[in-house]
């Protein structure tokens, strides 16, 4: 009976491969045709400051939406796009498209926030990946204080001495950089010893399990300790009213969560928030 049960398991397991390799190969094929035909998309998700409860960021997300208006989510595409190099392209294109944005909202004389790009761990093989960058924000005349680069904490381990470069690039072009999913990864403390990141993201794992108190304690030592080297601080992925006036008691400054929005389309997100952009 246990073997028939393994059997079977087995069976149904490499059934999950085989689909999960097929849509690989699809989207393998598709990417490049993709990128030509608009199908990705940017959204934006608000940063709330906790101080007074304005909208003062933004942050850039990039969704899949195939001509059948199945969406697929960075999770299931990004990996890929990593391995096949393709990431860089479509970067660029996510950062190209929030300068665009940025220029209208200039432009039309509205409400401005920075917003941030994610920048992936395969740009940093790349010596003078930042010039592209700044090639486009010129393009759009955009003041550099709008515009903020998210790096992964995970990145970090690997490329420690090719990072803090980076940082410093990025400082010079006058952008603003956050260490991006801060805890999940290996090397927390040393890189805050290493790299002078402005903004300190705590990844959403704190917030989406059950709170405990030392996880608490742990959250309320970090924003601390970001005080401490004059780190602004965004508490990701934080869901419920409770955490968000928790958070404020530990004098965290931003929330970025589905408590106040889940990413939306650019233009849903200018109506609902650019000429009124106080939440609470
Ligand atoms: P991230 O940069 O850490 O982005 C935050 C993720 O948390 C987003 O997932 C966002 O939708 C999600 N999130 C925000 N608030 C909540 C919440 O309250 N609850 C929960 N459960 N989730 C929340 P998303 O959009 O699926 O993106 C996943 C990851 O994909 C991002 O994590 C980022 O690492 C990567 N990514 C997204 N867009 C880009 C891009 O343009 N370029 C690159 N290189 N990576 C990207
Ligand atoms: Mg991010
Ligand atoms: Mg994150
Ligand atoms: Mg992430």
């Amino acid at each position: 009976e246990k073997e028939k049960h393994f059997l079977w398991s087995n069976v149904f397991y490499n059934d999950v491969i085989r689909v999960k390799m097929r849509k690989e190969k699809e989207m393998k094929d598709s990417m490049e045709s993709a990128l030509n035909n608009d199908e990705f998309s940017v959204y934006l998700q608000p940063k709330v400051s906790l101080e007074n409860g304005n909208v003062v960021g933004a942050e850039a997300l990039v969704r899949w939406i195939r001509p059948n208006k199945e969406m697929i989510y960075p999770d299931e595409f990004i990996p890929l796009f990593e391995k096949t190099g393709f990431i860089i392209k479509l970067d660029l294109y996510v950062f190209e498209k929030v300068c665009q944005t940025l220029r209208k909202w200039i432009d039309e004389n509205r409400y401005i926030i920075p917003i941030s790009v994610n920048l992936s761990r395969n740009h940093l093989h790349f010596k003078d990946f930042l010039k592209e960058y700044k090639k486009i924000q010129e393009q759009y005349r955009i003041p550099s204080e709008y515009i903020e680069l998210e790096i992964t904490e995970t990145v970090v381990f690997e490329n420690l001495q090719i990072l803090k470069g980076v940082i410093d690039e990025i400082h010079a072009m006058g952008y603003r950089c956050s260490m991006d999913d801060f805890g999940s990864g290996y090397s927390s403390l040393n890189v805050l010893k290493e790299i002078p990141v402005d903004i300190l993201k705590i990844d959403r794992i704190f917030f989406n399990c059950e709170q405990t108190d030392r996880g608490d304690k742990i959250i309320q030592s970090v924003i601390g300790l970001a005080k401490k080297l004059t780190i602004d601080t965004v508490a990701e992925g934080v869901e419920t009213i409770p955490q968000v006036e928790q958070l404020k008691e530990m004098a965290c400054d931003i929330v970025q969560g589905y408590v106040f929005d889940k990413p939306m389309p650019i233009s849903d997100f200018e109506s609902k928030y650019k000429d009124n952009p106080k939440l609470f």
